[in-house]
């Protein structure tokens, strides 16, 4: 029987190779985030025909509790025994001075970044320790290890999902479950553009000096981290090699933090 795999997050961008690699590799998809209704269509029609996998699309919106919970429950009626891989994956960026810093965007950030995994993690383990095998993987971030300016909920929500990872490890250990992360530089995804835009129309560059700017200010590499190789080290954490990762983070930063 193939596995199931929730991602979060997974309607573009990063969550989206991921899925992608997974299914590639025979998993069954979950798959959740915000898009039009012809394209969830067409990501349907791409996963069952593509990869041939099984697909299914949720709906809910992330920083709403009642719609994770709710998720929860769709996700037994669809998967009868529960998800056996679980991609903690969906969030946004905002960026304000802290004191300026809306306090909605923070429940908000802090809600679908932190407290989401929280819930799915609490709600989806107890069917991954009965199966005797899972993987809770959560997508940090460079800034769940260094922080920027501008950025306090994200940085927050960032580094304390790296510190669930680790508690969630210890709970797990020697179970067949792991639970590891994953901390990503810079990843030219629509998350990524925005900003570049933005610093653009601030500071009246172009969108290329914007990018130079933006991107090579922090990554020695000077070069963006590629969406489909997140996906291939989500597939090794989820592999037999992998078996005793668990508590840690893989940081993909083209040397950001080694700095
Ligand atoms: P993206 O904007 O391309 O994708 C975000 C996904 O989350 C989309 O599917 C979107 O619909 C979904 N989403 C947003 N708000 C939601 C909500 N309230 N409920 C449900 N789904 C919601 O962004 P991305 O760059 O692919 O980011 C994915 C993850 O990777 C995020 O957690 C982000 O912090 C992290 N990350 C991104 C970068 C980068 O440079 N892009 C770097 C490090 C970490």
């Amino acid at each position: 029987m193939s596995r199931y795999a929730l991602v979060t997050g997974s309607t573009s961008g990063i969550g989206l190779a991921i899925a992608r690699s997974l299914a590639r590799n025979g998993c069954a998809i979950l798959f959740n985030g915000f898009a039009e209704e012809s394209h969830i269509a067409k990501l349907k029609h791409e996963f069952e025909n593509k990869y041939d996998v099984r697909a299914h699309y949720l709906g809910a919106d992330l920083t709403n509790e009642d719609d994770v919970l709710n998720m929860c429950e769709d996700i037994k009626k669809v998967t009868k025994s529960g998800v056996d891989i679980l991609v903690n994956n969906a969030g946004f960026q905002y960026v304000s001075p802290v004191q300026e810093f809306s306090l909605d965007k923070w429940n908000d950030m802090i809600h679908i970044m932190l407290t989401t995994p929280f819930i799915l993690t609490k709600h989806l383990l107890p069917g991954m320790l009965q199966k005797g095998w899972g993987r809770v993987i959560n997508i940090s971030s460079v800034h769940g290890l260094v922080a920027s300016k501008e950025k306090s909920a994200y940085v927050s929500a960032k580094h304390g999902v790296l510190g669930l990872t680790k508690v969630v490890a210890l709970e797990t250990a020697g179970t067949g479950v792991t639970c590891n992360a994953i901390c990503p530089g810079w990843v030219a995804t629509e998350l990524f553009w925005k900003q570049v835009k933005t610093i653009a129309e601030n500071t009246g560059v172009s969108v290329e000096e914007a990018t130079r700017k933006f991107a090579g200010e922090k990554q020695p590499s000077g070069q963006d981290v590629q969406k489909e190789h997140i996906g291939d080290v989500v597939n090794f954490l989820c592999s037999e090699a992998a078996n005793q990762m668990t508590g840690s983070t893989v940081t993909m930063d083209g040397g950001w933090t080694a700095q």
